[in-house]
């Protein structure tokens, strides 16, 4: 009997995800209905994005597993009708996307490429930046993506210090931990690169207090959540210097509005949420591996600890 898997994620990704799901389903041997619209009660597993229709699980009373498409689950791990497990999205496509935007906005700040770039003004004036192993960077978050980034960088020459909720080992990364471990990790940090889910423990983690602690005129880069960072204290301190420049891919509100003091601000610069995106080839293997996993009694891969919000 064929499985039936609803697909919720939005609308335009349908068109592309789907032939690339049906051909992973097949090479695994997987008889699968695959379509956006299954009444409730029949559907075996949904893929799933936090923007979906689909907010009230209770109807889906067989589904074995709702299967994000995203990284972050901030807008669904809270979500009281789902008792089903709960997956994330690791795959190679969203890290190998992160690798590269870290890397280039990092370097962005580190070779100072806006002096040249947008200098071309017939003046011959050579800025010579330190060398990489001059410039701290610090990581907050060393999961599947701020780890990824940190070998990155520390593959480049940086010094990297990396953050996490608890005590990691990551070859050629100081690793740290915990309170004191953040006050640590900030400490005159020349570049920050917030890579933290969003939950209630690491909301507004750039605030007044530790944006005081990286060196004057630091960078912040954040591709992870605009929770992350107290929106106000980051302009003050951009306002006086203590911060020199952010790059912020994401914000509390998506699309960001054209009002707001980012947009015009001469030392931010908006990205708009495309930091890392999922890719169809690559996550639909994921998907297709852990509807085999569920099917075979196995345990899936990338489960959400709903405890920790993550
Ligand atoms: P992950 O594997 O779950 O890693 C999260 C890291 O944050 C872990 O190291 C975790 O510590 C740490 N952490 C969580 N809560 C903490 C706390 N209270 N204090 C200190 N450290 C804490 O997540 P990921 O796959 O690397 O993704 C990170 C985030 O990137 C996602 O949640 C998403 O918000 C964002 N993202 C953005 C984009 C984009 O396009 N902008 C794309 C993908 C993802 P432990 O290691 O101790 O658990």
């Amino acid at each position: 009997m064929s499985l039936n898997v609803l697909f919720t994620a939005r609308y335009e990704r349908w068109e592309t995800h789907a032939p690339i799901l049906r051909a992973e389903f097949e090479k695994r041997g997987l008889d699968v209905n695959l379509s956006t619209d299954l009444s409730p009660e029949i559907v075996d597993y949904i893929i799933y994005a936090p923007n979906s229709p689909v907010q009230d699980f209770t109807p889906y009373t067989r589904t074995k597993a709702v299967m994000n498409i995203w990284a972050g689950v901030e807008t669904v791990v809270g979500n009281t009708t789902l008792t089903q497990p709960l997956t994330r999205m690791i795959e190679h496509g969203l890290s190998q996307g992160m690798r590269e935007w870290v890397a280039g906005h990092v370097l962005r700040h580190h070779l100072s490429t806006d002096l040249d770039v947008l200098g071309q003004d017939g003046n011959w004036t050579p800025h010579i930046p330190p060398l990489a192993d001059q410039r701290p960077v610090t990581v907050l978050g060393l999961g599947e993506l701020g780890s990824t980034c940190a070998r990155t960088l520390a593959a480049l020459g940086f010094p990297v210090t990396g953050w996490s909720r608890t005590q990691k080992k990551v070859k050629g990364i100081i690793c740290l931990s915990g309170e004191n471990g953040l006050q640590t990790a900030l400490t005159d940090a020349q570049i920050i690169v917030l890579l933290l889910p969003l939950t209630p423990g690491t909301e507004n983690i750039l605030n007044a207090q530790t944006l005081a602690l990286p060196s004057k005129g630091a960078v912040v880069i954040n591709p992870g959540r605009g929770p992350l960072i107290d929106d106000d204290a980051l302009l003050a301190a951009l306002g006086s210097g203590q911060i020199g420049h952010a790059t912020l891919d994401v914000f509390r509100t998506e699309p960001l509005p054209p009002e707001h003091p980012y947009w015009a601000h001469p030392n931010v610069t908006v990205t708009p949420h495309v930091a890392a995106e999922t890719r169809a080839e690559t996550s639909a293997e994921v998907i297709a591996e852990n509807i085999r996993r569920g099917e075979a009694g196995e345990p899936f891969l990338y489960l959400v600890d709903r405890s920790q919000g993550y």
